[in-house]
């Protein structure tokens, strides 16, 4: 399966709304296997429709770590949340809705589409979310922890907002001339950051 080309800051279609998916058809459940396969060769974590050009309301995540070379994931036993291992992931995503929010959080976030590039995130430490997943279903999770943070992280996507308006604005600037300076890198790199 070939993978899709991630957007990169600041490419505008990056500010996109996504549209509220009203069926999950065919398409749109192979878009999201894509988007999986997309994020893991880029050895990321969580992965926004938006973020490959297509502005619906589809996200992508797996927060188990890697165990090592050859990119197969370990199990959910090496989480570090309790409410996280419970957790079957992947998780292909439509829909997304953050309905509860408890407690803070920092934490050094990055995007695949600001490859290399990383700031400190405020965020809810507890969140409940509720989406439809691929089979039509209606879910919901409570999680912290990673999963937490990526799950709002992508959601944000969806509402064309990114971890940089999170920032001062003296920071955000900085970020942002640093990327007009250096560019971003060839080849990903794995980072549980790359959210
Ligand atoms: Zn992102």
């Amino acid at each position: 399966m070939k993978a899709l080309d991630i957007l990169r800051f600041p490419d505008p279609r990056l500010r996109q709304k996504g549209k509220k998916v009203i069926q999950i058809t065919p398409e749109l459940k192979t878009l999201g296997e894509k988007m999986l396969q997309t994020m893991y060769a880029e050895k990321g974590v969580g992965l926004a429709a938006i973020q490959v050009g297509q502005p619906v309301r589809l996200i992508v995540v797996d927060t188990r770590p890697l165990s090592d070379e050859n990119e197969s994931r370990y199990d959910n036993s090496t989480l570090k949340s309790e409410l996280e291992k419970g957790i079957k992931q992947p998780l292909i995503l439509f829909n997304p809705e953050i309905v509860e929010k408890k407690g803070q959080v920092v934490f050094s976030e990055g995007c695949l589409s600001f490859p290399s590039y990383f700031a400190e995130v405020k965020r809810a430490e507890t969140i409940t979310l509720t989406a439809l997943n691929l089979h039509n279903q209606e879910m919901s999770l409570t999680t912290d922890g990673l999963l937490s943070i990526c799950l709002q992280h992508e959601v944000d996507h969806l509402d064309g907002k990114l971890f940089i308006d999170y920032l001062s604005p003296v920071k955000a600037a900085r970020l942002r001339e640093d990327i007009k300076k250096h560019g971003y890198p060839e080849g990903a790199r794995a980072d549980s950051r790359n959210l």
